[in-house]
């Protein structure tokens, strides 16, 4: 018999055991390969495969917020952080690993645990009781996926993920960009009218624009995300740009009730409409991240740095992250997780790993990881408290649950517009500084932890 079962056995699903196991509590942990099932990515039948690059990134705990995510996984004795350091190749400052070795190295661990049981076994419906742990990732069998669709409705779970990319609010030329919604909209009886930044542009540079997104290098869908339709309202950018010079002037770019008020005459005190226009808009309650609205896109990630350099205002853009278009599932977590990760209205369920709507191997693993434990807490009558949002995991994890916006939540890597802005702090300093108060932080929580049994 078990206590918690954990559908799952890839990044965040092993992670997850390993953190429930360690605390005495009994798992049963499902993995589909292995049991006659394929995903389209996966190659073998090991838990925690690495299904593409062999990097967790940046290592460098005192400038990276991944680097950070880093440091707090390994005080948390993470399976993933401590498989990865016996499978480390040389990658400089970067976490790389033999996958062979990795996976390996996970599973022997769970496998050599007394309270993890492993079952090649694909699961096609959410449980009805029991806790549970749902960390099938981006490429969840259909069959549980229409089963989450179901218990979630489908609005709130995503196929794709229409990435628009993200810019770090304090490296947007304001001086340039203005604030204002369409006609001046209000959002709600709160709104000014101001929800967004609009970057202006005058006929050439749309002209030269247009011609960038057309030219620009592409990535390539892969054969097997090519029968998926994405085609209903998340276009990519330049395709939509390749039906028309003015497609996009009557789209995304759209300059129409938007006061430029750069243009101020006294016949026209509030300023003339663009040729056209970039909007961007809030994507975390922090403000420290707008988004670049309807910029979803393939153009590879170098190009788009160099073309959306040229929208003015964004000069000196740096970007959270970059825009894309790949086959993902994940649901709208900020909108049907509470703060525990549980799916509001069948509180039995957890979610962990990448379906929860963050991105990445080390971001999967480290949402496993505190799922594990916030389960482990429950179970034992222990309180529990998240980790502080100064912390690179607690900002991640503040993020799914509630303060990312959630009508364009897409996945997100951890980055430093999650935590808390450090105004005051001068810009050449700040990493240094996210990462010291974020450890000091984080290890204050530590203390209030108890111990792990014997
Ligand atoms: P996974 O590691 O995918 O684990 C989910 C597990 O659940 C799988 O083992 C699957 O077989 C199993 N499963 C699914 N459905 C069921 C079911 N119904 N019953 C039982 N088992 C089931 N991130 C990076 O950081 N770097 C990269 O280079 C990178 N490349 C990626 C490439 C692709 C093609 C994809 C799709 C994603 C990539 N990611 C990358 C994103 C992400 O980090 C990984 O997908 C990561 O593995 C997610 O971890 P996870 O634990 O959530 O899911």
């Amino acid at each position: 018999t078990y206590q918690v079962h954990i559908i799952g056995g890839g990044l965040a699903g092993s992670e997850a055991a390993w953190q429930l196991a360690q605390r005495g509590v009994k798992v049963r942990l499902s993995e589909m390969r292995g049991g006659g099932d394929r995903t389209a990515a996966h190659q073998g039948d090991g838990l925690a495969e690495l299904v593409c690059s062999n990097s967790f990134r940046s290592d460098d705990d005192e400038k990276n917020a991944v680097g950070l995510l880093h440091h707090e996984m390994r005080r948390l004795d993470s399976l993933i952080m401590r498989a990865a350091e016996k499978a480390r190749v040389p990658a400089g400052s970067a976490l790389a690993v033999d996958r062979d070795i990795f996976s390996a190295d996970v599973e022997q661990h769970l496998h050599d645990h007394p309270n993890v049981e492993i079952v090649r076994e694909r699961v096609d419906t959410l449980p009805e009781n029991g806790p549970t742990i749902v960390a099938t990732g981006p490429l969840t069998a259909p069959s549980l996926a229409e089963s989450i669709g179901k218990a979630t409705s489908t609005q709130s779970l995503a196929f794709f993920d229409a990435i628009a990319p993200i810019v770090h609010y304090e490296t947007i030329d304001m001086s340039i960009c203005w604030m204002q919604s369409r006609w001046d909209k209000q959002s709600g009886p709160d709104s000014d009218g101001k929800d967004y930044i609009n970057c202006p542009m005058n006929k050439e540079e749309y002209l030269a624009f247009h011609q960038g997104l057309l030219d620009g290098e592409k990535t390539e869908f892969k054969e097997w995300e090519k029968d998926t339709p994405y085609f209903d309202g998340c276009m990519p950018i330049e395709v939509m740009a390749s039906r028309g010079v003015d497609t996009l002037r009557f789209g995304p770019m759209k300059p129409v009730g938007l006061d430029d008020p750069r243009t101020a005459t006294p016949e026209f005190p509030q300023g003339r409409w663009p040729y056209a226009v970039v909007q961007l808009r809030q994507d975390n309650k922090l403000g420290t991240l707008w988004n670049m609205v309807g910029f979803q896109t393939k153009l590879k990630y170098g190009a788009q740095v160099e073309l959306f350099r040229t929208i003015p205002g964004l000069q000196n853009a740096e970007f959270a992250r970059l825009g894309g278009l790949h086959r993902n599932t994940f649901i709208n977590s900020p909108v049907l997780l509470d703060r525990q990760l549980r799916l509001k209205g069948a509180e039995h369920i957890r979610f962990a790993g990448q379906i929860t709507g963050c991105e990445g191997y080390v971001e999967s693993s480290a949402i496993g990881l505190l799922t594990g434990m916030m389960a482990a807490a429950e179970l034992q009558n222990r309180p529990w408290q998240s980790p502080p949002a100064s912390s690179a995991m607690g900002a991640l994890l503040s993020h799914i649950t509630g303060d990312a916006e959630t009508e364009s939540y897409q996945p997100m890597n951890v980055n430093f517009g999650l935590f808390p802005p450090m105004h005051d702090v001068k810009k050449k300093q700040r990493k240094e500084a996210y990462t010291t108060r974020g450890k000091a932080d984080f290890g204050d929580w530590l203390k209030t932890l108890e111990p792990l049994p014997a």
